[in-house]
């Protein structure tokens, strides 16, 4: 296949969905690695005081560690917060500790609280069309599993909005609530941003449950849905275990595949919506 070609300007994408467990890490750590095996050069952002990708990128995040926390509450600029991914080339993390977990109650007080991401990511120098070739081409935020301030700070941030859904019971329950939201700050906070992708994770091709929540996701979002739904995959849930992604663990496995083809979808469809 031809290497993939860079986008003109630095694509952000913010990965949210207010449910738990629904993939929103798993997918920013391997759409983030897919991208940067094909030479795309990619910035993750660790917005969930949990650190989960933190860990399996392998990037420290012990207290202490400069964080997105100071990035967003003290300002700190994120150039001398991000760290290569010592398991991927072209791609930098910048971690999150426990601390961020105080950042919702400590943002209250703070002046224009909802676009601190959005100021510390425009501020660096590799973001955006005139930062020329070393530039970021993907910034990919993995938000915790709420509506709260952090998420608030992504959505604010951020131009393509990316929702995994698990193809399960009560898949598309909640969603309408994370739409209303997304409506309120396209409306009040950032008129750019957009829907652009949605990816249905944990996809089990032997359960017509799976296939009847992949119909209704497609009846609902249509050209919105990746064509590439991530199959169910032990490989894919052990990884984060040995501090790693699907695509350095088992890069041959039906998950890290499917996230190789999402990850070519994504760069080669652009923003659609
Ligand atoms: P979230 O960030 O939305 O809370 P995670 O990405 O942490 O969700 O995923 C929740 C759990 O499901 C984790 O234990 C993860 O390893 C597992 N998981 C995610 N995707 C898959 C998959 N395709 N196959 C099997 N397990 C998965
Ligand atoms: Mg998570």
């Amino acid at each position: 296949r031809p290497p993939m070609p860079r986008p003109r300007e630095t694509r952000i994408f913010v990965v949210a969905n207010q449910k738990g467990g629904v993939g929103k890490t798993t997918t920013t750590v391997n759409v983030a690695a897919a991208l940067a095996q094909l030479g795309q050069r990619v910035l993750v952002i660790d917005l969930d005081p949990q650190g989960n990708a933190s860990t399996a990128l392998n990037v420290d995040h012990r207290r202490g560690t400069p964080s997105t926390y100071d990035a967003i509450v003290d300002g700190r600029p994120l150039v001398e917060i991000a760290t290569p991914c010592p398991d991927v080339d072209n791609l930098w993390v910048v971690p999150s500790t426990i601390d961020l977990a105080g950042a919702e109650i400590e943002l209250v007080s703070v002046v224009a609280r909802e676009s601190r991401l959005r100021k510390a990511i425009v501020a660096h120098p590799l973001v955006g069309a005139d930062a020329g070739e070393e530039r970021f081409d993907y910034v990919l935020i993995d938000c915790p599993p709420s509506l709260g301030l952090l998420t608030l700070n992504a959505l604010v941030a951020g131009e393509e909005m990316m929702i995994p859904i698990q193809a399960e019971y009560y898949a598309l329950e909640g969603l309408g609530q994370l739409l209303e939201t997304v409506d309120m700050v396209r409306a009040h906070l950032n008129p750019d941003l957009a829907v652009s992708t949605i990816l249905i994770t944990m996809y089990d091709a032997r359960t017509r449950l799976s296939a009847g929540v992949a119909d209704e996701v497609r009846d609902h979002f249509g050209d919105q849905v990746l064509k590439t739904a991530i199959p169910r995959s032990v490989r894919v849930s052990e990884a984060p275990s040995y501090a790693q992604t699907v695509m350095t663990y088992d890069p041959g496995s039906p998950g890290a595949l499917s996230y190789l083809e999402a990850a070519r979808e994504i760069a080669q469809r652009g923003v659609t919506a």
